[in-house]
Formats: structure tokens, sequence, C-alpha cells
């Protein structure tokens, strides 16, 4: 019988591409490459992709109500539990210093799980999240009346389990840092301190799961966010990961979680078949369209929506989401 022909691409190094992050410096030009001026570009479309294919995140009040915008979120925080929860959450994959984090994606969820190996730049990410935006608002000034987090996993995406980044990121590894919750209202008697350590420790021992510095696993999340990280992951440890990332998916009704690979791709082989490149700085390789599709095929995922990211330079790969 005559077999289907199987496609050998190259693979990434895992332990020499995180040694090669860690030689670079913890800032944002850094992990961008020296390309840190395209972050807003890049975190703006982010914004509206995910807003477009999750609308029920939104803080803007749809044109169809028949009450008032203000109203409207007045329900929304009433359903929420009321002020201060947290509910919606996100997990920002190889996350850097924090980038994704601060400015794609805790605008719009409550709580965001970053994973990223590289010890140093998670210490970066923490020492700076009490001043990112969202963190630094009290939750009277924040969309829904929220209480944001951030919390910090040192971990590759090959051992972590989204559903139990506390326990499955490998211990020892890196510094454990506390979740950064956000600032408390003034008036409220809480510490209003930007650091929220003791914060985020006087919510996690209340075991109250909508609580946003709750260490409680397992965990569900409506947003997986993959960027400029999947390059070092083979493609057998990207579809288990995808596998286990789909496990943690909320799944309610109306309230269904999604995943976004927002990657680097190259140009498909001449001939039309997918390939990929190695590349020798960072040990990581580039897929095309086609061999991300084939992945995500394999992992039992269905592509809803995908976009070019504009406004970037033209010397860079193009980016899809
Ligand atoms: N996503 C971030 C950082 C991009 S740089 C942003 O867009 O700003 C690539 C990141 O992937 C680095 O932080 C690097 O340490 C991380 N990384 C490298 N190998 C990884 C692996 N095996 N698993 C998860 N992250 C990895």
């Amino acid at each position: 019988m005559p077999q289907a022909a199987r496609v050998i691409h190259p693979s990434p190094d895992v332990k020499r591409g995180v040694e090669y992050w860690e030689g670079v410096a913890p800032t944002v030009d850094g992990v961008l490459g020296g390309f840190g001026h395209v972050s807003r570009i890049d975190a703006l479309g982010s914004r509206t992709f995910l807003l477009k294919v999750l609308p029920r995140l939104s803080y803007c009040a749809p044109a169809s109500i028949n009450t008032s915008p203000f109203a409207w979120k007045q329900d929304k925080v009433a359903a929420r539990g009321g002020k201060g929860k947290a509910r919606t959450r996100a997990l920002d994959c190889g996350a850097g210093v924090g980038r994704v984090t601060e400015n794609s994606l805790l605008p719009i969820v409550d709580e965001v799980h970053m994973v990223e190996p590289v010890p140093k730049f998670l210490a970066e990410a923490k020492k700076n999240s009490p001043k990112w935006l969202p963190l630094a608002t009290p939750p009277s000034q924040s969309p829904f009346q929220a209480r944001k987090a951030a919390h910090f996993h040192c971990s590759t995406l090959q051992d972590i389990d989204p559903a139990r980044p506390y326990s499955s990121a490998q211990k020892g590894k890196g510094k454990e840092f506390d979740p950064t919750v956000s600032v408390d209202d003034q008036n409220e008697g809480g510490p209003a301190t930007g650091s929220a350590d003791s914060a985020a420790e006087a919510t996690s021992s209340t075991g109250d799961d909508h609580e946003a510095g709750s260490k409680h696993e397992p965990l569900k999340y409506d947003v997986v966010w993959n960027q400029w990280c999947l390059q070092h992951l083979s493609d057998k440890d990207l579809v288990a990961f995808l596998k286990r990332s789909r496990q943690a998916l909320k799944d309610g009704q109306g309230e269904e979680g999604i995943i976004v690979v927002k990657e680097n791709v190259c140009q498909e082989a001449a001939d039309g078949n997918e390939t990929v490149w190695y590349d020798d700085e960072d040990h990581s390789i580039t897929r095309s369209t086609k061999a991300y599709e084939r992945v995500f095929a394999e992992a039992g995922l269905k592509v809803i929506k995908c976009e070019v990211q504009q406004g970037l330079p033209q010397e860079l790969f193009t980016v899809k989401m």
C-alpha cells in the first residue's frame, strides 16, 4: 500500500534556546530583538483581534442593548459577583518581560498567568508590574470594577500544565514570586502600596476562586495567548502543549475560551508544500502557515479567525494571528 509522504523538518534545540535568551537584556527591546518600537502597534493589533473573537470580554456596551450603557455595566458587575472580583483569565506563554501581559492582556482580562523559562525576565516583570496601568488602577476605576492580577511561573511550555501552573512549573528553577494584585481603593482600609504582595496574601487565603491573587488549582482560561515563543517547540511538544491548553479552556455556555497563536510565518516551499526554517542564532524554527495549520489539526483544533498583523517593518517575517 502506498504510504503518505512524511515531512521531516528540523527541530528546535530547547536547552540552547533558553541559554540564548538568558544572554539577552531583560528589556522590551531585548525580547523583540531590537524592534522594541513595534510593541505599540503589535499590542493594538492584539487587543483588537482578541475583542473581535471574544466580544464578551469588551467593556463597551453593545449597540443592541435596550438599557443604558451605565445600567449594562452595573448589571455586568453584579453578574460577576460584585466589585473587586477577578472573573476572566489569560495565560501568557513565553511571556518574556511581561510586554504582552501589560499591554495586550491585562487591559482586557482580570488575571494573567505568565509562563517564562528565563528567571531574569520574570524578575524584571515582577519588579515593574506594580506600575503597569491595569495593576496601578484600583477596582473602583477598573473595567467592571475588577481586581486585576499578574501571576509568575518560571517554566518552559514543554513542562507547564496550564491547568496547574503552580504545581507543574519546575520548582527551584527560578525565584518564586507572589502574584502582583491591583491596588486597593484608599478608603477601604486595605494596603494601597502598589506592590500588593500583602494584598496577594490576604486574598489567597480566602479560598475564593474569583480572588485575583488566589493560587487555587485547577485553572480555566478565557484565553491562552502564544506570541513569539512557539518557535522553541518541536511539532510533538507543540501538539502536546496545545492539547493541554485546550483542556484548560473554559467551556461553559457562552463562556468558551480560545487559544491564540501570534507568530512569525515564512513562505511555503516553491512547490506549495509547507516548510520550516532552522535559526542558528536562537536554535529555534520558523514555520510556514501550512506547517502551523497541520500542527493545529493534529492537536484537534479548528482555526476560527486568521489575520496578518499590519504596520510592521518590511524586513520582518509576516506575523499572523
Ligand atoms: N512573548 C514575549 C517574549 C518574546 S521573546 C513578547 O512578545 O514580548 C521569546 C520568549 O520565549 C523569551 O522570553 C524566551 O525566554 C521564551 N522561551 C524560550 N524558550 C522557551 C520555551 N521552551 N518555552 C517557553 N518560552 C520560551
